[in-house]
């Protein structure tokens, strides 16, 4: 007797079903993604129980009329392609006709629909994929379909659906998900019979983020924005700016063509645009939208359609990730660009004091070694800062304004896209943000607890980390110098010993350390010794160095050589940085407070210290304002 047996069709639908559906928030992605496709401008969902009881749907779209109610069902019944070619022009969500056959084999279906010239509409009722019930009711036109207690027939994949909470997380995500990517069409969302999401159609990405997240979080996003015509490629959205961001990434989200889409070269594109920028471990918030001609994305690669396979992806994640650091850049120029004016009553016109910035600081002529020096204040001159404990703030200085801006992007430009940007945009812009300085003053307040500085700016106020600013300050001095930094021999070379195989990692990379002025030799089986080392460093404990030098060597073990130089380089400009820094509670001077502060403007990376703590927040005057209840105008 044959032992192969063709399986009764339902049975065959309901494994089948199970690539589509493995969760309620998989049968409520086809339905809404159905609904959007029928064109609804208004679309209301009903979950009980995170979806396991019920998901239920009401759209106002096209209906459907009574035969196309009855075929819905059917295995690969679509209105969305008629051949394989249609795949490559498909505007729909849908296209392989089998979402309602499948959610049919393994729940019990409502489904009430209405075509807009229909005097009655449809009513079904299914079980196992069966129509069980057919009448014709009145209805609105749209359609509204219930979904009730999913893999009730299936036990084996009813036990593998999550908590109710857990499904209900999900859910309410996905649901997120559509209200960014279709803001003309309004969303409602209730759980338990609780209004949870109320998402009127709006103008602006930016409303939606008031409606979905909140006030607060839509106030610190800022827009990005870019459009390649000849790849036919664009990227619109809003990001975080640096002073807001999350333990996890489940407010990062990208979209392809409108479909939200989970992709890891995307979401490193945007975590490239934040480096230096958010706290380790810290996520920023994103609605990324990006849009290709259909022909250039291929959305058939996952059966939910959840990845898609991009043409010019390479250059899509690069124009992200340039257009969220210059977001972040010119938002961050515009609250640190300011001049500082030391004592309130003394205000120097911009130009006055930019000479006085000029001669004193930004002197082409200077040689190298000398602005260096001057740059490097911290490590020749750290014993200073213990010795003014009180700051006397009289005269007003000017930091350079930041051109990085400039800077930035025809460094990017070439970087990213191997040219000059078309339109000279951005320099009308930096020109703007010149203005803008030219008007604005800024005032050195003083020091609190000997950790933090106080500035005033015209947005309010600035509250700088000592520590992390002047780390920021070297950090950035050491990455870019390295070849020029001076290092001492020592007089008596220091011995270390460790263990063979210790040494034996650290050999091969003894020549890689010297290039970053650390002189070590093998001595013997067990010891090396340490000849040179870069001036910076010579009052920290080698042995503690190398020892954090072995253990980077752990952690990059898999890095190839090329990889290994650039972590290691980092690594030992963070901890040098460190080392020479000014430290939380020692007191400063006003002129140390200046140069740290001109030097910070130079970083580009400012904003957080090399281990990504922020070097700086602020406080706008509106907040202040809030706070005294003073915000009535607003
Ligand atoms: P697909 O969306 O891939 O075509 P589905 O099984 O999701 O397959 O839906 C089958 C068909 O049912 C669709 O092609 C569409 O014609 C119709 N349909 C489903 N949902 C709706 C809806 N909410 N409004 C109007 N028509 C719908
Ligand atoms: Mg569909």
């Amino acid at each position: 007797m044959s032992k192969i047996k063709k399986l009764p069709l339902n049975e065959a639908k309901k494994i089948a079903a199970g690539e589509v559906v493995e969760r309620p928030s998989n049968i409520l992605k086809e339905l809404i993604e159905n609904s959007i496709d029928a064109q609804a401008k208004s679309i209301s969902v009903y979950i009980k129980d995170g979806g396991k009881k019920l998901i239920h749907l009401i759209d106002d779209g096209c209906g459907m009329s009574k035969e196309d109610a009855i075929l819905c069902f059917e295995h690969h019944a679509t209105s969305k392609i008629k051949t394989i070619d249609d795949l490559d022009k498909i505007y729909t969500y849908g296209f392989r006709g089998e979402a309602l056959s499948s959610i049919s084999s393994i729940s019990k279906v409502k489904l009430i629909t209405k075509e807009a010239l229909a005097n009655l509409g449809t009513k079904l009722i299914l079980e196992d994929g069966v129509i069980k019930k057919e009448e014709s009711v009145s209805a609105n036109v749209g359609t509204d379909i219930c979904i009730e207690e999913i893999f009730y027939n299936v036990p084996a994949r009813l036990k593998f659906l999550k908590k109710s909470e857990t499904e209900w997380r999900i859910i309410s995500q996905l649901f997120q998900s559509y209200c960014f990517a279709y803001k003309d069409i309004h969303f409602k969302l209730f759980h338990d019979d609780n209004l949870v999401f109320n998402c009127p159609a709006v103008q602006d990405l930016k409303d939606r983020i008031v409606q979905v997240w909140n006030l607060q979080l839509s106030e610190n996003v800022l827009p990005i924005s870019y459009a390649d015509d000849k790849l036919g490629f664009s990227i619109e959205g809003y990001i975080s700016n640096h002073q807001i961001n999350q333990f996890n990434k489940n407010r990062i989200y990208s979209f392809v063509n409108n479909r939200w889409i989970r992709n890891f070269e995307i979401s490193k594109a945007l975590l490239m645009g934040y480096q230096n920028v958010l706290p380790f471990g810290r996520f920023p918030v994103a609605i990324i939208s990006i849009k290709v001609n259909p022909a250039d994305v291929d959305i058939n690669v996952h059966p939910r359609k959840e990845e898609v396979r991009l043409l010019h992806s390479s250059k899509i994640e690069k124009a992200i990730q340039f257009s969220v650091k210059k977001a972040l850049e010119e938002n961050l120029s515009k609250q640190l660009n300011r001049k500082i004016n030391i004592l309130p009553a003394q205000v120097l016109p911009f130009e006055q004091s930019l000479q006085l910035y000029a001669s004193d600081f930004d002197n082409e002529n200077e040689s190298f070694g000398s602005a260096l020096d001057k740059q490097f204040f911290s490590a020749a001159k750290q014993s200073d800062f213990k010795k003014d404990n009180l700051l006397k703030v009289e005269q007003p200085f000017t930091p350079e304004f930041n051109l990085s801006q400039d800077k930035l992007n025809d460094y990017e430009m070439e970087e990213l896209f191997g040219g000059p940007p078309k339109k000279i945009e951005t320099l009308q812009l930096s020109q703007v943000s010149i203005e803008k300085v030219k008007s604005e003053q800024v005032k050195f307040l003083g020091q609190v607890k000997n950790t933090y500085l106080l500035i005033e700016n015209a947005d309010g106020l600035l509250v700088i980390d000592q520590h992390a600013a002047h780390e920021s300050v070297l950090f950035d001095l050491f990455s870019k110098q390295f070849d020029y930094l001076a290092t001492v021999k020592l007089v008596f070379p220091h011995v270390i010993n460790l263990q063979e195989s210790e040494i034996n990692g650290l050999i091969p990379q003894l020549s890689l350390l010297k290039k970053y002025g650390i002189e070590a030799e093998r001595f013997g089986a067990n010891q090396i010794i340490i000849v040179a080392t870069p001036v910076h460093l010579k009052d920290i404990s080698l042995d503690d160095l190398v020892m954090e030098i072995i253990s980077w060597l752990h952690e990059f073990e898999n890095l190839d050589s090329e990889k290994l130089e650039i972590e290691l380089s980092r690594k030992l400009c963070a901890q040098m940085a460190c080392k020479a820094s000014i430290k939380a509670g020692d007191s400063v001077t006003k002129e140390q407070v200046e140069q740290l502060i001109k030097d910070l403007y130079k970083v580009e990376n400012r904003f957080t210290c090399p281990h990504g703590r922020p070097t700086f927040w602020s406080l706008s005057t509106g907040d202040i304002e809030k706070r005294f209840k003073r915000d009535y105008k607003t």
